[in-house]
């Protein structure tokens, strides 16, 4: 069973692993596609927690950083209002959806499944989580990407076209949720290239930092 770690050092079992892309109209511009949120999965091979090694792929083109908030969903439930949605969130956490960007593009241009420039093993190093009771004010959250000291990504949850109970409401009209699925929730502006023997933090403002060495 894959699992992720909680900020106490206890663990939470993983099950699917679904993932949203162009949920930050800024990135969507950047990326030159239209603002509309488009539902993909990720596999849960792809997660790596920390004290595990982040390994890049070799000779499969460029990989690009995406830096994401993560939600922890304690139940589940199929065509979920949002409210409903949003309380089934029980840890945040943040993490990277890596993709490999070239092999994403040819994908795109061939009308093919972006599944192996997604989902390839070692695509989503993840922080460790914070439980939501944690959290006062979950509509303000906001994280950041450093990437060899220099900022590179700053997200708001605010910023987001589909809240987080509207994206949960959304997929739970096409695919149920279950406990232990973990919801990546899209990317801001300000993706790029990663390369081994890069250091990164990801910082979610308040509540948690993490470190992240890519080999
Ligand atoms: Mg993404």
């Amino acid at each position: 069973m894959h699992r992720i770690s909680m900020l106490d050092g206890s663990e939470l079992p993983v099950n699917k692993v679904m993932a949203v892309g162009r949920n930050y109209a800024a990135h969507a511009a950047e990326m030159n596609a239209a603002a509309e949120p488009v539902i993909f999965s990720k596999p849960a091979t792809s997660l790596v927690i920390p004290g595990e090694p982040v390994i890049l792929p070799r000779e499969r083109g460029s990989i690009h950083y995406e830096c994401e908030l993560l939600v922890w969903l304690k139940d589940g439930g199929t065509n979920l209002k949002t409210e409903e949605a949003a309380a089934l969130v029980a840890a945040y956490g943040l993490g990277l959806d890596l993709t490999l960007r070239d092999i994403q593009a040819e994908a795109k241009a061939k009308g093919r499944p972006w599944t192996l420039a997604k989902g390839f093993d070692g695509s989503m190093p993840v922080s460790r989580f914070v439980p939501v009771g944690a959290v006062d004010n979950p509509d303000q959250l906001e994280f950041s990407f450093t990437l060899n000291d220099e900022v590179k990504q700053k997200g708001k949850v605010s910023n987001m076209i589909l809240s987080i109970g509207e994206l949960l409401s959304y997929i739970s009209q096409w695919i149920t949720l279950e406990r232990g699925d973990l919801i990546l929730t899209g990317t801001p502006e300000g993706v790029g290239p990663v390369s081994p023997g890069d250091n990164a933090l990801m910082v979610l403002h308040n509540h948690l930092e993490q470190p992240l060495h890519f080999s």
